[in-house]
């Protein structure tokens, strides 16, 4: 996979710590527990993220931010409306089945989706 051409897939399951989250400001890691395992006590930057498994890809699409919000059609202000329990169902509902022609980087086991675009149900 090249950047720019981008590739069909379909997303086939959601995978836990998805829906919002909050990071460290200064290494960009997902607190756990309200502290960045490095950092400690921050104040963290709040955001929305998707982790996806795809149908025919052993790695794991991620969608950050704008276009987790796009995917699934909610904004951040939005998510954190959702209780945290809900979030995983309501995610797995909404994306899972969905036809996405996905443009990436490659990182690692994941794929970092920075473009994608709805392909025919
Ligand atoms: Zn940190």
């Amino acid at each position: 996979m090249s950047e720019g051409e981008g590739f069909e897939d379909k997303i086939v399951g959601i995978v836990p710590k998805s829906g919002y989250i909050e990071r460290c400001p200064e290494c960009k890691r997902v607190l756990v527990n309200d502290h960045c395992p490095v950092h400690i006590e921050v104040d963290p930057l709040e955001d929305l993220r998707v982790k996806a498994s795809l149908q025919n890809s052993d790695k794991i699409a991620i969608f950050n931010g704008e276009q987790a919000e796009e995917l699934l059609d909610m904004t951040l202000d939005e998510s954190k409306e959702i209780e945290e329990d809900d979030m995983e169902p309501l995610i797995y509902g909404k994306l899972v089945g969905k036809k996405l022609k996905i443009k990436g980087r490659e990182f690692e086991e994941n794929i970092v989706v920075n473009g994608f675009e709805e392909v025919g149900e």
